[in-house]
């Protein structure tokens, strides 16, 4: 295991590149300014203190090359911008992993700064090669409480972002992570302190940036980390404004099982099938801004979301749109038994149930974004293998929305199949998108064209296993899903599906017309438990072969 997980995370071609672009610049920047620090001669006095100066000055020009990279990948617009242009080069969907990248890397070069700093303060209190005390330097010095409030900030932003307490209490990491403001405050200041200097009194002045640069020979690398800074608070300005463009909550439906589906009218909201945006619903928080999925196609007259009930937000919504645990018990009791109609509700699976607003007042929504998603792409391959599991179903709604829509225009670009899968847990999850996917394989003249898999993984009780026997027998539709194709039962076997995709592609039965001589690209879009990502990903990378090219793309909420 640990030899793969090293290959893993080290080896693999694209990791390989990383790491030596990505160390290499570390490494480069920490002997560029240990070097220009232990050859200046106006620093001789300083050089005294020999290798922890070095340090302190290597690892500080680190940190600051760090600290303006870790902006860049939080710079979502623009990555939505140049993501179709970068994504051969580089995976734009992983930057909140590139960010916690470069977030581990200034961990590491400020224990290295400051363990540096501090030998130094020690080192100048022993030596008096200025006539100052550590203690001095450390509390009364700008450079001092700038690294020291920076350490602090570091220590709750670290604490808080751990994936435990981000699943437990999202808000303590989100509101905790907006003390990054001052941070970078700290940041692009820091040299304020003089501590590098020719002289032995440090050369303040009253004009910016308040110290001489004839003799503060601190870090000057803050004139150019500083533009991520002010390019990521102009696009935090720029997304208020676009928040507060006229938005209003038109409809909501609740499904079985508690997802609800809000409809939402905004002009101004242009978006691609598969992307995502912000919530945000002022009357439950004025702070908390929630992603959710785009599940409507661009060519709906609204813009729609389905939203699971799980946590403190989405609860107080649900209770907020008259959509509670009493609606969703009554409405998921029919849908848990597998028949098609509960005789005391009168409902069946697929049924929702649409609030009247006539009765409740809907609250005021604002919505931010759409961000990107690698679900965008799958009008580029041959091929398209979607896979969503339970409610990583929703990007897929959008996009098989979309298909239909463009099937319906016969503008379908290079798109020639696609292989829809729906890993669900329990039936009643089937209701969200029932009516959606029926619709979708009606209007299918070419059958071949989307294959509907459906697995259901729970266990199945007698009740269920009884209404599905007697519902199934010579019925023309699948008694769980209502769809022509049948549920199965058990996870699906990745390995086996691909090796038979794989063979039928090969053997030209699979698209039709193909030319055996040209490799066939076939996208997988993922979206679900990070588990299910690994075995897929193993199964394409396992039967990709000089005639099938499978490529495999996820996202994780
Ligand atoms: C890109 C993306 C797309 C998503 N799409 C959907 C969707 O289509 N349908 C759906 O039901 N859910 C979706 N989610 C998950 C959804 O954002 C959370 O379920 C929701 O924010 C939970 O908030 P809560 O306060 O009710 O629950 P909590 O109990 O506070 O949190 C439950 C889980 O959601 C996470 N979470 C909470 N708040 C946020 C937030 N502001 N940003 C990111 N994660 C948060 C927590 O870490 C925790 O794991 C998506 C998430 C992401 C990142």
């Amino acid at each position: 295991m640990g030899e793969s997980w090293f290959r893993r995370e080290f080896l693999t071609p694209r990791r390989l590149a990383f790491n030596v672009i990505f160390y290499g610049l570390h490494f480069f920047f920490f002997g560029y300014g240990w070097h220009s620090q232990a050859t200046n001669t106006k620093l001789a006095a300083l050089n005294a203190l020999t290798w922890s100066v070095w340090t302190s000055r290597g690892a500080g020009l680190v940190l600051a090359f760090d600290g303006g990279l870790i902006l860049i990948p939080m710079l979502r617009n623009v990555i939505r911008v140049v993501r179709p242009k970068v994504q051969w080069l580089f995976p734009a969907d992983e930057n909140i992993w590139f960010h916690r990248q470069v977030a581990y890397s200034m961990a590491f070069w400020s224990m290295v700064h400051t363990t540096a700093h501090y030998v130094n303060f020690f080192n100048v209190e022993r030596t008096q090669v200025r006539k100052e005390i550590a203690l001095d330097i450390h509390y009364t010095q700008a450079g001092g409480i700038s690294g020291h409030f920076m350490l602090l900030i570091m220590v709750l932003m670290y604490g808080t972002a751990h994936s435990k307490i981000r699943q437990q209490c999202f808000e303590a990491f989100w509101y905790t992570h907006h003390l990054a403001f001052f941070f970078m405050i700290g940041i692009y200041s820091h040299a304020t302190g003089c501590f590098v200097r020719d002289s032995t009194n440090p050369d303040y002045i009253t004009t910016f940036p308040f110290y001489s640069t004839e003799h503060c020979l601190g870090y000057e690398s803050w004139r150019f980390i500083i533009w991520p800074g002010i390019l990521y608070f102009g696009e935090r300005v720029y997304r208020e404004i676009r928040a507060r463009k006229a938005t209003r909550l038109s409809k909501v439906l609740v499904h079985p099982s508690g997802a609800m589906e809000l409809r939402i009218v905004k002009p101004s909201f242009k978006y691609v099938a598969g992307q995502w945006l912000f919530i945000q619903v002022p009357e439950i928080s004025k702070f908390q801004w929630h992603p959710f999925t785009i599940t409507s196609a661009p060519e709906d007259p609204y813009v729609s979301v389905h939203i699971r009930q799980v946590g403190d937000f989405t609860r107080a919504l649900g209770d907020r749109l008259g959509a509670g645990p009493s609606v969703v018990a009554a409405m998921t009791q029919a849908a848990m038994k597998g028949a098609e109609k509960d005789e005391k509700t009168g409902m069946s699976r697929g049924d929702f149930v649409e609030i009247d607003s006539s009765n409740l007042s809907l609250p005021s929504v604002r919505i931010d974004g759409p961000y990107g998603a690698p679900a965008e792409d799958v009008f580029n391959v041959e091929v398209a293998v979607l896979i969503g599991a339970g409610i990583g179903v929703t990007p897929f709604a959008s996009i098989l929305k979309h298909i239909w829509y463009r099937q319906k225009r016969g503008n379908l670009g290079t798109l020639r199949r696609v292989e829809f899968f729906w890993v669900c847990r329990d039936a009643p999850s089937f209701g969200w998108f029932q009516s959606l996917l029926q619709e979708v394989e009606a209007a299918q003249a070419d059958p071949n064209f989307l294959r509907i898999n459906i697995y259901l993984t729970q266990k199945i009780g007698e009740d269920m296993l009884w209404n599905i026997a007697v519902n199934d027998a010579g019925a023309q539709y699948d008694p769980l899903t209502l769809l022509r194709t049948r549920t199965m039962f058990g996870r699906p076997d990745w390995m086996t599906i691909y090796g038979q995709m794989r063979q039928a592609v090969e053997s030209g039965q699979y698209i039709a017309g193909s030319k055996s001589q040209l490799k066939t690209k076939v996208g997988t879009y993922f979206c679900g438990p990070s588990v299910l990502a690994k075995a897929i990903k193993e199964a394409t990378v396992h039967h990709t072969n000089s005639n099938v090219e499978f490529s495999f793309a996820k996202e994780h909420f």
